[in-house]
């Protein structure tokens, strides 16, 4: 890495880019620029943290691609682990109140399902009206 690089992933960190980002904007891998940001103090914290959180069972950033649902984990294998040895901690599932981003209803759903929208229904309307 060169000096030229790690000017710019401080920069590209100060502005609230992801460790993804910056690694696609220099051609670096971006376990890298992990790295080289958790050593220099860069790592994710305000701002940047609810754009790319860690893994629960790796630390890993996960990487939140745009259109698709929110990840928790960077891999299925993770999520896997990590619910098999939370689950019995945990107890049983509970449902949560969410508010429809469509038509502003409440409905329940379990807090790890992302989900943003009250039915299928609401999902499409809003596609569809949306900044496509
Ligand atoms: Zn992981
Ligand atoms: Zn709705």
């Amino acid at each position: 890495m060169t000096e030229i690089q790690k000017e710019k992933i401080r920069t590209l960190r100060d502005q609230g880019y992801g460790y993804g980002t910056i690694a696609k904007q220099l051609d670096l891998s971006v376990s890298c620029v992990t790295m080289h940001c958790l050593r220099n103090g860069l790592g994710g914290k305000g701002s940047t943290s609810s754009r790319e959180p860690l893994c629960p069972q790796c630390g890993k950033p996960v990487t939140q691609r745009e259109g698709v649902k929110k990840r928790r984990f960077c891999s299925d294998g993770c999520r896997l682990i990590w619910w098999n040895s939370h689950r019995s901690m945990l107890g049983h599932y509970k449902l949560v109140p969410f508010t429809c981003r469509e038509c502003g209803k409440t409905f329940m759903a379990y807090p790890d399902s992302g989900r943003q929208y009250c039915s299928h229904r609401c999902y499409i309307n809003r596609r569809f009206k949306g900044n496509s």
